[in-house]
């Protein structure tokens, strides 16, 4: 099986490159065609996108039709000279044929490539080779299944999927080489995919699920309506990692996880550092920042559904609540009281969003799996609320947690737990069927 894969700018937001990618076989020549024809048989290749003009070897294409380049040999591929990709070192490499397209004054550049060799790149950037095969294995089914369903459709875009964590799945090349466990993990599930209702599944994954993983409508909206809560889906529900004596979904079951934080066999992904995380604010700081980050969610057009701000503004910050919890305990809804009123933050990446911190460095929070310790000045005569003084967050996992989880996958297979047994634990009611 054939996929198309977009490839998108530097910072992984948008399929739309400006002016001057600069394209470069590995070894060989390069056939470039245009609507089925072969106009060059050549070595280098530049794209002026400026004037809408390929050049090469000082000979011209326009861009009027899109143009394919192909090279010739099984692991032969392109470089793409002035594009980064996070994690790789120099220009990122891409084995398969590359279609460049005109759209407007920029271009597009997807990548035609065999599904398993897709999946060799987006192991290698998701997960660590030297996890337990099972766990890669898991992985694999679900990239797999992801490229034939992702979250958002790709359709209008003429792809299956794009390269961005921020959208899909990261898929930064085959800069790396190849390594034989992630290659292994791929060819023993060949065609392997997640199945419910005779359907590919919306197959989501994420890092650390901080002890329990959750149910998709409390943390996604709707790809295609913006709803939110969006319509559960039944295989998406989010399950325990461990024998825990707590009931979930709320803030005592978090504050027991975070008392567990150490124990090793306490849940299936506390072994990893990411399991938990926590961050000091003086009310200064937490203040100064949050004001600005939260008008800038509330005008932000993909964020502004989620916010509810106070008419009269941001103010003094006298508090935080957590309002709703999904099965997890995931925030769904908080509440930041200020003096000139309430603001309401809903979805967990608005709410890690929120928590943008200069002073610490911090671009959001891991995860959205959190409680709050407050301190507060002492209530002065006649103030109508106490102010806050310094807040603690206190935080579980890595990620959405909804569906696979990596690090519990791993935890999972090193108590010999086979892949499908991994699988049909995070994915409730899903065969493994062979597309
Ligand atoms: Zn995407």
């Amino acid at each position: 099986m054939q996929v198309w894969v977009g490839l998108t700018t530097s910072d992984l937001t948008g399929l739309e490159h400006s002016p001057g990618l600069s394209f470069r076989a590995q070894s060989g020549r390069t056939q470039v065609y245009q609507g089925g024809r072969l106009l060059f048989d050549t070595a280098s290749l530049r794209v002026h996108s400026a004037d809408q003009v390929l050049s090469v070897e000082g000979r011209k294409a326009d861009l009027r039709e899109p143009l394919i380049l192909k090279t010739s040999g099984r692991l032969s591929g392109f470089y793409i000279d002035n594009l980064k990709r996070a994690g790789i070192k120099g220009a990122p490499f891409y084995r398969g044929d590359l279609r460049i397209a005109k759209s407007g004054n920029k271009v597009r550049v997807s990548l035609y490539l065999d599904l398993d060799s897709y999946l060799a790149g987006v192991l290698a950037a998701e997960m660590p080779a030297s996890y337990h095969i099972e766990a890669l294995k898991g992985q694999a089914l679900c990239a797999r299944t992801y490229a034939l369903h992702p979250r958002l459709p790709h359709d209008l875009d003429k792809v299956n999927v794009c390269d961005s964590f921020l959208c899909c799945q990261y898929f930064a090349g085959h800069s790396a080489a190849l390594d034989t466990r992630i290659d292994k993990a791929i060819s023993t599930t060949a065609s392997e995919v997640l199945v419910y209702d005779d359907k590919p599944i919306l197959a989501l994954f994420s890092s650390n699920a901080g002890g329990h993983t959750e149910n998709y409508e409390n943390c996604f909206s709707d790809p295609l309506s913006g709803a939110f809560p969006p319509p559960p889906l039944p295989y998406l529900k989010g399950v325990a990692e461990g024998q825990f004596a707590m009931a979930p979904g709320n803030e005592d079951f978090l504050r027991y996880l975070w008392a567990n934080r150490q124990n090793k066999n306490f849940s299936a992904d506390t072994w990893s550092a990411k399991f938990f995380f926590s961050h000091s604010f003086s009310s200064e700081s937490l203040e100064a920042h949050m004001h600005h980050v939260a008008e800038k969610l509330a005008s932000n057009r993909e964020s502004a559904p989620f916010v509810v701000p106070a008419p009269a503004g941001f103010g003094r910050i006298l508090g935080l609540r957590v309002l709703k919890r999904g099965v997890s305990g995931v925030a769904i809804e908080i509440a930041v009281d200020t003096d000139k009123g309430h603001w309401i933050f809903r979805k967990e990446l608005i709410i890690r969003k929120l928590f943008e911190n200069a002073d610490l460095k911090l671009k959001r929070l891991n995860s959205a799996r959190i409680f709050f310790d407050q301190d507060f000045h002492s209530a002065l005569k006649g103030a109508k609320a106490k102010a806050l003084k310094s807040l603690t967050v206190y935080g579980l996992g890595y990620g959405h947690g909804v569906g696979f989880q990596q690090q519990g996958a791993q935890g999972h297979a090193l108590k010999g737990l086979d892949y499908r047994a991994i699988l049909s634990h995070y994915f409730n009611g899903v065969n493994i069927e062979k597309v």
